[in-house]
């Protein structure tokens, strides 16, 4: 359903907003139509196709992370939930832009704010200001950064020294699905997060060097694990481990390239096996129907990863991006159909 009110007493496991970035050069070049607009509050219009969602074009960053509900997602990380964002759509449709903004926003290693800041970034700043705010409780955060790339997951904070894919495990004891051997940076500080997304964002332009389509095919998990501590009244401690993960998914347009040319069997099965499962994972979440029966978690990494947050006590907020251009058009209609699915 639509994004939850403050004070409503049910909230879906699931929200979705859309995001429609501006006609980029090329488009206005070539006198690209928009064919897409926002009547109204949960509304789309494609051409004469209707559909649902919120959002708007040049809506700017700060308003994603005003209006788009991740402000409340991050509150209840930090009580204890795990959450995720997800950005969804075509590549080029700016799923990178809203998580981490323009790339040479980093070139120079600079953590200085700046306007064009994605909402990673102005969520690390909004989550150490929470903390901050509660002296009753004592925290601990660490995060990690992953990519999955044909089916392959790689620790972004370690590559190189350890070439070997990671194994995702099952844990008895946390209850739910981890990376083996992942590197878990303490952040202390607003300026440790933001070190683990600027050396993952390195490394990850590293790892692509070689690929051009590398980028468009892997999905990336920067994961915030917050840990709280509070003394009650009695003295007893009370624990809670919250997270929230920030996903940058491969393009939506590769579910369908799964048997294009010059590919390895292997790689057509994997590319992307992940977006697939994750699909039809969240189609069975939201119909109510099928939601106590089976959800096929355990098809993709992807989905194992985020199983927590799309089921039981997690909450998930998908970012539907998409362009404006007439000729994007096909590709627009399917990401509001995956969007409105899961609604
Ligand atoms: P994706 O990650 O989905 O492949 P990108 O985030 O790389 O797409 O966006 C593609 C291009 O469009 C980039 O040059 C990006 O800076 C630009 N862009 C995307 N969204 C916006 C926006 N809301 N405002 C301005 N430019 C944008
Ligand atoms: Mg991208």
């Amino acid at each position: 359903g639509s994004l939850c009110d403050e004070g409503a007493d049910e909230c879906d496991n699931i929200n979705v907003v859309v995001r429609c970035r501006p006609l980029n050069e090329k488009e206005k070049q070539r006198c690209d139509e928009m064919c897409l607009r926002f009547p109204g509050e949960g509304q789309a219009w494609v051409n004469m196709d209707n559909m649902n969602g919120t959002g708007g074009a040049e809506t700017q960053s700060e308003d994603v992370l005003a209006h788009s509900g991740v402000k409340r997602l991050l509150d209840m990380a930090i009580d204890g939930f795990s959450c995720t964002v997800f950005c969804y759509g075509q590549t080029g449709s700016g799923k990178t832009h809203t998580l981490t903004g323009p790339p040479h926003l980093f070139d120079n290693g600079t953590s200085m704010f700046s306007e064009s800041h994605g909402l990673i970034f102005r969520s690390f700043v909004y989550l150490f200001n929470q903390i901050q705010n509660r002296d009753d409780m004592e925290f601990t955060l660490t995060a990690s950064y992953l990519e999955i790339y044909n089916e392959k997951v790689i620790d972004l904070l370690n590559i190189g020294t350890n070439t070997k894919p990671l194994q995702v495990r099952w844990s008895k004891k946390k209850r739910g699905f981890f990376v083996e051997n992942l590197f878990e940076i303490e952040c202390s500080e607003l300026d440790d997060l933001l070190a683990v997304l600027e050396e993952g964002l390195r490394n990850r332009a590293v790892a692509s060097h070689n690929m051009n389509e590398y980028s468009s095919r892997s999905h990336t998990i920067l994961t915030v694990n917050i840990t709280s501590e509070q003394k009650a009244d009695d003295g007893v401690y009370l624990t809670k481990n919250g997270k929230i993960n920030f996903v940058d998914l491969a393009g939506s347009e590769m579910t369908k390239k799964t048997n294009s040319e010059g590919k390895t069997l292997e790689e057509a099965n994997n590319i992307n096996k992940s977006l697939m499962v994750l699909g039809t994972c969240i189609a069975a979440l939201s119909d109510h129907r099928r939601k106590d029966g089976h959800i096929p978690y355990r098809d993709s990494k992807l989905t194992k990863l985020l199983a927590d947050s799309l089921a039981g006590n997690g909450v998930t907020l998908m970012i539907a991006c998409v362009s404006p251009a007439k000729s994007n058009i096909s590709e627009t209609l399917n990401t509001l159909r995956y969007a409105s699915r899961a609604k």
